[in-house]
């Protein structure tokens, strides 16, 4: 049996090669944390003492996992997006921070006028976007679809393990007949796929192998495959004096900018990320 501070170090020295010292460091702490039930502070203290049976179970069935590249936040399971935890697995993409900047943006333009708003989220993944949205705006209706039914069965645990009612609906919304049965909305929002499949060999490993291709993946080779969908879709499902918000690849924001003027859409901001880079976007129609 190791003791915590053995497990601690073998999963950060054998990550380190994969993720540099620093993050190979806090993936062990939050690895540790997950298997001992442990804080750093509380494992200070008690540094020499060793894995229960079960423990070390699950420290070499996550140490193999981690060293084959595979996120930390697949193998505990879980993730944080806008301080609050969520279960992950291989049914969806990893909720990103930068995504919390698009939730913060419809928060800030919504919450002070939500009676009646109702939302529309393509893309359901974790379901991290609705139920954000559904925690900070209770007052919306918020639907959220997508293709995958694991993910929809995700995000479906997601929901009733905090608590938020929201609707979710199993769709492939590339498809125009089966979209356009969806009602009309004042917020439409996604963080689309937009890598088109013929870049799959660009991307770090840890994603490549291991998200869902069906999450990152345009198919075919039309990167703004979805974009297009979706202003086709807000031009008749939008409300007149609503909202779309998307999240996109900043080597894409200029076309997806044209995209929605072209569409029609006569007001159309750009926003940075906390990296610099143009990361979201907000079309309306007036
Ligand atoms: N909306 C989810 C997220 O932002 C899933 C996005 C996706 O699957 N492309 O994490």
């Amino acid at each position: 049996m190791v003791t915590f501070s053995q497990a601690f170090y073998t999963i950060k020295n054998n990550l380190a090669p994969i993720y540099g010292e620093r993050e190979a460091a806090a993936i062990a702490h939050e690895v540790t944390l997950h298997i001992t039930g442990k804080d750093k502070m509380e494992r200070l203290m008690l540094k020499d003492q060793q894995l229960t049976d079960l423990q070390q179970r699950v420290y070499d069935a996550s140490l193999q996992r981690l060293i084959a590249g595979e996120p930390m936040q697949y193998v505990i399971g879980s993730a944080w997006f806008m301080g609050k935890e969520y279960f992950v697995n291989k049914e969806v993409l990893i909720p990103r921070p930068e995504t919390e900047e698009l939730v913060d943006w419809i928060v800030t333009d919504h919450a002070r006028s939500a009676a009646g708003l109702t939302i529309l989220d393509i893309g359901t993944g974790s379901g991290c976007i609705p139920i954000s949205l559904k925690s900070l705006i209770p007052e919306a209706t918020v639907t959220s679809c997508d293709i995958s039914t694991g993910a929809i069965e995700t995000a479906r645990l997601n929901a009733e393990r905090l608590k938020t009612e929201i609707e979710l609906i199993q769709l492939d919304f590339l498809n125009e007949e089966l979209r356009n049965k969806l009602g009309i909305f004042n917020v439409i929002v996604s963080n689309p796929p937009y890598i088109p499949i013929t870049d799959r060999d660009s991307l770090q490993p840890h994603v490549r192998d291991h998200e869902p291709g069906l999450a990152l993946f345009v198919p075919g080779s039309d990167p703004l495959l979805f974009y297009k969908a979706i202003a086709i879709f807000g031009k008749e499902h939008l409300s007149p004096d609503g909202a779309i918000y998307c999240e996109m690849e900043s080597t894409y924001a200029q076309e997806c900018e044209t995209l929605f003027k072209i569409e029609g859409f006569g007001t159309v901001t750009v926003k940075m990320d906390m990296h610099g880079n143009w990361r979201m976007l907000k079309a309306t129609l007036a």
